[in-house]
């Protein structure tokens, strides 16, 4: 039977003070960390809460009904989220994602979306607002949040075969009622729709292509994700990562692919375009991108920032203590202390947890003292 571990501890108690420096400075934009790496991409979780139990993510034997999950004054409201998300914009963000737990959980999420969309990067653009979502409740809000202002969605389905899924998410969701969601955002105008399957061998490895023959050609960007060790409570073996490699070799088997080149830094995903039959790639085709947050760090140029539900700053994944910015928000900080607090944080960022995976020691690499995913947000 695979090993389960349990937390003996609850890591949200942990917090590190955020502490206002003597001298404010207002933000200049050009922040970066104790390895040169900028800050430019801020995930919020909304709700450490979520309708569905991914077995990697929030197995049903911990997230139980006696599961403790934060009371609503905890949470961070959606002008508190704002008012921060201003001012990690004026230290240089320009991309918000909102996760969590399933974000479209939180009530009127929409509202919020709303209000981030009026907020401007420091070249005076809209911030590139987008959203991780299980699916399950987008066919009902995917115009809302369209019309709030959000421009792109990625959504998380692990294959298509329906008993497949259903086990995976382990609530017996259907696979349909996730393709609808889909379909109801492009419907909604959403553009750029990418669509996320995490992959464990011996579970649903042979749903990779399926679901690459699927979304081949329709627009939508497939991402294949390399199970990850997050948190402390999915059991993690490697035995059950399937590498990217092997992944790529399997695709390439049947369906062309060239690489391409990245979108943008800090991309998490290598991107492979589907070929013509000359070999090039053809943009109708559309393209799969390929996440080896295990067998291939990205530590590198990682600009990512994650803002837990109840306010405290990550500077990684993989860390097991944040930033406590919720209390200087609740005892009244000026805008400039708290921007001043938030810079030293992340000019002392070391972190590179993938890059430093192999030669840890196995309780460190197992994650007895990690957070997990849903409260601080993929
Ligand atoms: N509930 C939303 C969803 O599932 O899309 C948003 C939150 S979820 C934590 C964000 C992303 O993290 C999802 O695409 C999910 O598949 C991925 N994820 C969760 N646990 C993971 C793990 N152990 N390894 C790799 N990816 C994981
Ligand atoms: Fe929920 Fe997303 Fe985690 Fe699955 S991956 S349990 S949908 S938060
Ligand atoms: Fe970034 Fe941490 Fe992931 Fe490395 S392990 S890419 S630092 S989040």
């Amino acid at each position: 039977m695979a090993e389960r571990v349990i937390p003996l501890v609850d890591q949200r108690i942990a917090a590190l003070a955020a502490k206002v420096p003597a001298h404010a400075a207002a933000p200049t934009g050009l922040l970066t960390d104790t390895r040169g790496r900028p800050l430019r991409d801020l995930r919020i979780s909304v709700t450490d809460r979520c309708n569905f139990r991914c077995n990697y993510c929030m197995p049903k034997e911990v997230f139980d009904k006696d599961y403790a999950y934060l009371p609503h004054n905890a949470l961070l409201s959606f002008e508190e989220i704002t008012r921060l998300a201003r001012l990690f914009m004026a230290h240089g963000v320009r991309k918000i994602r909102l996760t969590g737990g399933e974000p479209l959980l939180r009530k009127n999420v929409e509202e919020l979306v709303a209000q981030l969309a009026q907020l401007r990067t420091i070249d005076g653009t809209p911030p590139d607002l987008t959203l991780t979502t299980n699916g399950s409740l987008l066919a009902r809000k995917a115009r809302a949040l369209r019309e709030a202002g959000l421009s792109r969605v990625t959504v998380s389905l692990d294959g298509l075969d329906d008993a497949v899924f259903r086990r995976m998410n382990d609530v017996d969701f259907p696979v349909e009622d996730v393709l609808a969601g889909i379909d109801a955002a492009r419907a909604a105008g959403l553009s750029n729709i990418k669509v996320n399957m995490v992959v464990k061998r011996g579970t649903n490895d042979h749903e990779i292509l399926p679901m690459a023959r699927h979304f081949r050609g329709t627009g939508i960007t497939l991402r294949f994700i390399e199970y990850m060790d997050v948190g402390a409570t999915n059991g993690w073996r490697m035995d059950e990562v399937l590498p990217s490699a092997e992944l790529l070799a399997r695709l390439r088997a049947e369906l062309p692919l060239v690489p391409l080149a990245a979108a943008s830094p800090g991309e998490t995903a290598a991107r492979w375009g589907y070929a013509d039959a000359s070999g090039r790639h053809d943009p109708a085709l559309g393209e799969v991108g390929l996440i080896s947050s295990v067998t291939h760090a990205f530590c590198g140029d990682c600009n990512r920032a994650r803002l837990s539900t109840e306010g405290r700053l990550y500077l990684c994944l993989f860390a097991n203590q944040g930033y406590d910015l919720r209390s200087l928000l609740r005892t009244g900080a000026t805008d400039d202390a708290i921007a001043s607090a938030i810079a030293p944080i992340w000019q002392g960022r070391t972190d590179r947890y993938s890059e430093m995976r192999s030669s840890l020691p196995a309780d460190a690499s197992r994650g007895a003292r990690r957070v997990e995913m849903s409260y601080i947000g993929g």
